[in-house]
């Protein structure tokens, strides 16, 4: 399992490319590593969203609920992609 684009806390940045987890490249890794699991998916996104909230009160901010959440989940498709497993 191969995802190195992991949030680095408390800040929540990607230790690769700096940019807020997930990062395009973190979500990319995580549909390809949750392909076809879309609700465990959104539980580890949930409780990574809600560390970041937490890390970020720890640190005396005041983070905005609703971009976290756009952030961690907005991403997901809430239409599940119907996809037929084909053997050929
Ligand atoms: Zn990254």
């Amino acid at each position: 399992m191969l995802r190195p684009h992991l949030p680095m806390r408390p800040a929540w940045l990607c230790r690769i490319c700096a940019a807020p987890w997930p990062c395009p490249a973190a979500r990319l890794d995580l549909s390809t590593e949750f392909h076809g699991h879309t609700v465990a998916l959104a539980f580890y996104l949930a409780t990574m969203m809600r560390d970041a909230l937490d890390d970020t009160y720890r640190l005396g901010g005041r983070p905005d609920p609703t971009a976290l959440h756009a952030r961690f989940l907005g991403w997901l498709s809430p239409t599940r992609r119907p996809r037929r497993t084909e053997h050929h």
